[in-house]
């Protein structure tokens, strides 16, 4: 592909997302020294330009050549819903094609497993709408629409940032969409993001969070980019965790457990796993049971969460009693968290950052998309 001047209405190209390998071979295609690619790299990520005005090293020529050929696209923001308790914020994004997304931004909240120190997260998505059906998830309630880009995905660490006006020190993927079935652009935002000329942020900061798809993750073990995995647990037992993830149809716990393993035998990082509590469904001494014998396989720690209340709550009725399935007070969450500490297991009762704006995976742009959308009747 070539890239002389962009007739017009024709599309530029975004040179955000792009490596400084592409944007070096970018530079060359359009005449330009290919070192431009590198300084340009600097001013995309580092000092984070909207457009090219800034970028002293270029000539006005240049800058004004390249302006007509390409630019720095952004998703914009839609509106910014702030929690009065927590101070989490929900951005709702829209893309350029109009799909809505949504990222959230989690302040200064206490790193429970990081020496104590003090962070910045940010929640990004990676997927309009998810294929997976979680019965617990408002985005699986949303139909799947496509993969996001490079520019997309990090397009909303920087927006956030810009936001908060605080530099993030944590990007967790566990927005709407599942990171693995996008992972090649989920490998190249780590990349540009752990990169000592972009915004340098410590593997240690980055965690990507998959509802377990075995074959994948066996692929993302041997790619040397660094972060921590999260898996999606909340049930060892396969047809409760069927129930609650349709993926583990086809990717049942003997498929599932083997290859984080696997993954933990190339990284030699401790696994999280995610746990949401429901009564008398995933809380029992069987389920305290398994998790203690997986703990003793696989070093692991557990993040215990509460289920965050929604109208699609009934998603979850419709197969799983809502009565007897109800949300477990936190007392009785600690007391869980209690049964699996006695047996050594390390386990973090998360809070529930964001609740009051309904900021769990998907919520907002579900919520968003149902105004639009016929309600989708769960089968
Ligand atoms: S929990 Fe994650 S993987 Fe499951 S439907 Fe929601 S977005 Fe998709």
């Amino acid at each position: 592909m070539t890239h002389s001047a962009a007739p017009q209405g024709e599309k530029k190209t975004n040179l955000l997302g792009m490596t400084e390998e592409e944007l070096r071979k970018f530079f060359e295609e359009i005449g330009e020294a290919p070192y431009r690619g590198k300084q340009i790299f600097s001013w995309i990520y580092k000092k984070q330009i909207s457009d090219f005005t800034p970028v002293t090293g270029f000539t006005k020529e240049l800058r004004a050549r390249l302006s007509e050929v390409a630019g720095i696209g952004y998703p914009e923001v839609v509106s910014a819903e702030e929690s009065p308790t927590d101070g989490t914020t929900k951005l709702l994004l829209q893309l350029e094609d109009g799909n809505k997304i949504e990222t959230v931004l989690i302040p200064r909240e206490k790193s429970p497993d990081d020496e104590g120190s003090l962070r910045e997260t940010v929640c990004v998505s990676t997927q309009v709408g998810c294929p997976l059906d979680c019965k617990f998830c408002a985005t699986g309630a949303m139909k799947f629409t496509r993969n996001l880009t490079a520019a997309e995905v990090i397009g909303q660490v920087f927006i956030a940032q810009r936001y908060a006006r605080k530099r993030v020190t944590n990007v967790v993927f566990m927005g709407m969409g599942e990171p693995l079935l996008n992972h090649e652009t989920v490998s190249k935002v780590i990349r540009l993001l752990t990169d000592d000329s972009s915004v340098n942020i410590r593997a240690r900061g980055i965690t990507v969070s998959t509802a377990g798809i075995a074959e994948k993750l066996t692929l993302i073990a041997k790619d040397p980019v660094k972060f921590r995995l999260a898996i999606s647990l909340h049930s060892l037992d396969d047809e409760v965790r069927s129930l609650l993830m349709p993926i583990n149809r086809k990717y049942s716990l003997a498929q599932l457990l083997p290859a984080v393993r696997e993954f933990y035998m190339l990284r030699r990082d401790r696994i999280t796993f995610e746990y949401i509590l429901f009564d008398g469904l995933n809380d029992t001494n069987a389920d305290v049971a398994r998790l203690t014998k997986l703990s003793r396989d696989i070093p692991l720690k557990i993040n215990l969460l509460r289920y965050h209340p929604l109208d699609h709550l009934s998603r979850l009725g419709l197969e799983v009693d809502p009565v007897a399935h109800n949300l477990r007070p936190s007392a009785r969450i600690e007391e869980f968290a209690d049964r699996l500490r006695s047996n050594g297991i390390t386990v973090f009762v998360r809070s529930n950052s964001g609740e009051d704006i309904d900021g769990a995976c998907g919520q907002l742009a579900a919520k968003n998309a149902r105004r639009t959308r016929k309600p989708k009747v769960n089968t």
